[in-house]
């Protein structure tokens, strides 16, 4: 992959660490805040392409969902999938307490109930799959119902990636994605991202990152950089160790229902009770206990535990599967199964 890096001879391969708020005066970039880094453009150099699109980077993924809802009308009405991002959410549920919003939930499996709300409300907030329960909803028809109406549709892409969706070329307007997960690949950085096609989207993007102030740090954009060379790889691997995890899950005796979308490197499964999930977590030696994901260690967490998130199984598990030896990881599984009862 070489987009994003300088090519002039002599050059440096990868963009310096460009730690810069300002300019001198005389061009066109004056300050970073508004005007961005070399180092941003590079980024949304490889992070648009992947989508044959262009791209606005943000300092997490929720400054990208922020600056997706910043470009909403007071009192719009906004469609979220029942099984959503719980930051996500909140941020919907604060604005509508303030009368800001006005929000609509539907499972996003129920591809009718989204196809005939398009034109109806004003933003369509669609993930599949989602988080944590990983429905999968049917994107090309509710995508292309959408693209056919005045409803502005954006889709949380964090889990598939652009390696496994590509939500844009299906018709919605806005693709986000938190690079803080498989983009980043180390759980060492927080960033988000939003990509469009349409340029006067991708410009009001831009001014709200402006005005918001939620710009990507130098080192996150540096590391993001970095990351998104090896997404492929680190992809590929993990997601054969998930589908191989899946198939043992299924035939153990202490698991209840397994949930796999068919690609990606993301798992939940039912464990008996909330007791017998924390005793699961707790006594891993190699998955790591930790929330997030998309990384190349293996993390995983009981997930009903979260504020939102009352609708979930108590002893629902979601796994990030990692690069780890699938073997391993099955081990340390097995042996903390047994182990919590
Ligand atoms: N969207 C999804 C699906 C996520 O899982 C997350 C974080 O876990 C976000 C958005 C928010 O991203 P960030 O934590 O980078 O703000």
């Amino acid at each position: 992959m070489t987009a994003g890096r300088p090519r002039e001879a002599g050059a440096p391969l990868n963009f310096p660490i460009g730690a810069v708020s300002t300019f001198s005066h005389g061009a066109e970039r004056i300050y970073s805040r508004g005007d961005g880094t070399p180092a941003w453009e590079a980024l949304e150099t490889v992070l648009g392409g992947l989508e044959q699109a262009d791209a606005v980077v943000y300092a997490s993924g929720m400054g990208a969902v922020t600056a997706i809802f910043s470009l909403l009308d007071h009192g719009s009405r906004v469609l979220l999938p029942t099984d959503c991002y719980h930051g996500v959410v909140a941020l919907a549920e604060q604005a509508e307490a303030q009368g800001r919003l006005q929000i609509e939930r539907c499972s996003v499996t129920d591809t009718d109930a989204w196809c005939s709300q398009m034109g109806t409300v004003d933003l369509a907030w669609l993930e599949s799959p989602t988080n944590p329960l990983l429905d999968v909803g049917d994107l090309a028809r509710i995508l292309s119902a959408g693209a056919a109406s005045s409803t502005l549709v954006a889709v949380d892409n964090t889990f598939a990636t652009p390696l496994r969706q590509q939500p844009l070329a299906m018709g919605a307007d806005l693709a986000m994605q938190s690079t803080t997960k498989f983009i980043g690949g180390h759980s060492d950085l927080l960033g988000g991202v939003v990509t469009s096609r349409q340029p006067e989207l991708i410009d009001s993007l831009r001014q709200a990152r402006t005005v918001m102030g939620a710009t990507p740090g130098s080192l996150e954009t540096f590391l993001a950089l970095r990351g998104v060379r090896t997404m492929a790889l680190r992809l590929d691997q993990s997601e054969a160790s998930a589908q191989e995890l899946v198939a043992r899950l299924q035939q153990h005796p202490s698991v209840g229902v397994v949930r796999y979308p068919g690609f990606g490197s993301m798992v939940s499964f039912d464990l008996a009770n909330a007791a017998v999930a924390d005793r699961f977590c707790e006594s891993l030696q190699l998955v790591l206990h930790a929330t997030s994901l998309g990384g190349v260690e293996s993390t995983l967490e009981r997930r009903a535990g979260t504020p939102g998130q009352e609708h979930l199984p108590a002893g629902l598990i979601r796994m990030s599967v990692g690069c780890e030896d699938v073997n391993d990881l099955w081990n340390d599984m097995t042996r903390s199964l047994d182990a919590s009862g």
